[in-house]
């Protein structure tokens, strides 16, 4: 496939190192409060990297950290420790918090058809391999203590800003928010590997280390999470373009100088979801998460079609309305798709699944453009293929896509069939009477009938699904 990197900036052909296999990282939540559906965008797109590389026939090993130690409020390492904002929030200890955190994190996914990484790790649980890999940057001169804390020194490598658009410029925006500098830095991008000196007195969780007592960095914990179950090459590490600096920039600068070598091959980053009024964050405005959607009637997968419907490497704008458009488009898709689940009989035509599989291929071989791969799934419909073709096709693009297509479709169906209970027997009978006059032709006699049933307050209507009836 075509894949962009962030590396290079631009579209390159995807060739594992290992052929056939996939090694996959993606750096998972904070897990100091609920993911906000900005955060869900990011996960929701590398999922369907995830699935497509899948569908071309590549073995996947995904894996995925759970950052519940070390990550402040900016991620230039300053402000406040997140987990412990969380945990006073709540009057919890932080293991409650990051419990309770993941397990919601976790919901959220199964909830959108996410599907969980093959490896997933708590930073918490690595301490020891922390101690280890930052004990070898300090052997290798990378790294130094000043002030009780380990620091990384940027100045020893040859290059520093590997993705080239972001800058020492960017180091200022800390200092801009009122955050004072860190005056143990040699240099200004340096950055934490090691805190011993906590400047949170009721910091809960601290491990013994060869500089003391303390605790990691947030940069670390993904570089050695991923050497550790991925070896020392990386195909393809996945996270949020907000994440590409300083941490992913860090995490390269860290492992690249414990290796003595190139670590990842292919950086795939997710744009922004935007409100109107800018990025989304937690802090701002209307914090927008699974659970408000589903309160507010949307399917969460309504969500994941409205993700699909644009690229992801171009911010996107959340609104009601905007979701609303989705969930209009969304229907009609499943209701397109329901009278096939019925009709599935007969023998799947070959040529022209393959044909029609392939502008879906292709859709999605072309730097993920998932919009492509719904537009290939309008083809589908809009085909001469008989239904049992369409309908394998459905299966076929649903394993990337994750809409739950031909369920929804099915169930669709299942609710049309089914009388609703509340309808009066009254009611029901002149439906049934009506449908056999139509069988008959008799068409006089059933428009008469339909306006029996409108009398008493219910409204009859034919669909492709079937015999609808709703109350007036
Ligand atoms: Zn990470």
């Amino acid at each position: 496939m075509q894949l962009y990197n962030s590396l290079s900036h631009k579209k390159e052909e995807f060739i594992p190192r290992e052929p056939g296999k996939v090694s996959m990282y993606t750096c998972g939540p904070t897990v100091y409060h609920f993911a906000h559906i900005g955060n869900l965008r990011s996960y929701i797109m590398e999922d369907i990297l995830e699935k497509y590389l899948r569908f071309t026939g590549l073995d996947v090993k995904r894996v995925m950290n759970i950052t519940d130690v070390g990550h402040l409020t900016s991620d230039g390492d300053t402000g406040d420790d997140k987990m412990l904002k969380g945990a006073k929030r709540e009057h919890k200890t932080v293991m409650e918090i990051a419990k309770f955190y993941t397990d919601a994190f976790f919901a959220d996914c199964a909830k959108l058809n996410i599907k969980t990484p093959d490896v997933v790790v708590p930073a918490t649980t690595y301490i020891d391999e922390f101690i280890k890999v930052i004990s070898s940057l300090m052997e290798k001169g990378y790294a130094y203590e000043a002030g009780g804390n380990i620091y990384f020194d940027t100045s020893k490598l040859d290059k520093y800003y590997v993705f080239g658009d972001f800058n020492e410029e960017d180091l200022a925006v800390g200092v801009r928010e009122g955050v004072e500098e860190d005056g143990n830095k040699r240099n200004k991008a340096d950055f934490v590997l090691w805190f011993t000196k906590s400047k949170f007195d009721d910091q809960e969780l601290k491990w013994e280390s060869p500089w003391g007592l303390g605790y990691p960095g947030w940069h670390i914990e993904c570089s050695c999470i991923s050497m550790k179950n991925l070896g020392e090459y990386l195909d393809i590490h996945c996270g949020g373009i907000d994440n590409a600096f300083p941490h992913h920039t860090n995490e390269i600068a860290q492992s690249e100088a414990y290796l003595g070598h190139e670590w990842c091959s292919y950086w795939f980053h997710v744009h922004h979801l935007n409100t109107n009024s800018g990025k989304m964050s937690k802090s701002s405005g209307e914090f927008l998460t699974v659970s408000l959607l589903e309160e507010k009637g949307y399917d969460p997968l309504v969500y994941r079609f409205f993700c699909l419907q644009s690229h992801y490497r171009k911010s996107l704008v959340f609104s009601w309305e905007n979701l609303d458009n989705a969930k209009t488009i969304f229907d009609k898709l499943i209701a397109k798709i329901a009278p096939l689940t019925a009709e599935a009989a007969g023998e799947i035509d070959q040529a022209e699944f393959d044909r029609l599989k392939t502008q879906f291929d292709e859709a999605l071989g072309n730097d993920l453009n998932t919009a492509m791969g719904i537009t290939a799934l309008y083809d589908v419909l809009k085909s001469k293929a008989n239904a049992a073709t369409k309908l394998a096709l459905m299966g076929e693009f649903d394993k990337v896509l994750g809409l739950d297509l031909i369920k929804k479709a099915q169930e669709k169906n299942a609710a049309n069939e089914a009388p609703a209970a509340d309808i009066p027997a009254e009611v029901l009978e002149l439906v049934e009477q009506r449908k056999a006059a139509r069988k008959e032709k008799d068409f006089a006699l059933a428009d008469q009938l339909r306006d029996k049933i409108a009398a008493l307050g219910y409204e009859v209507k034919e669909t492709r699904q079937g015999t609808e009836i709703n109350k007036l």
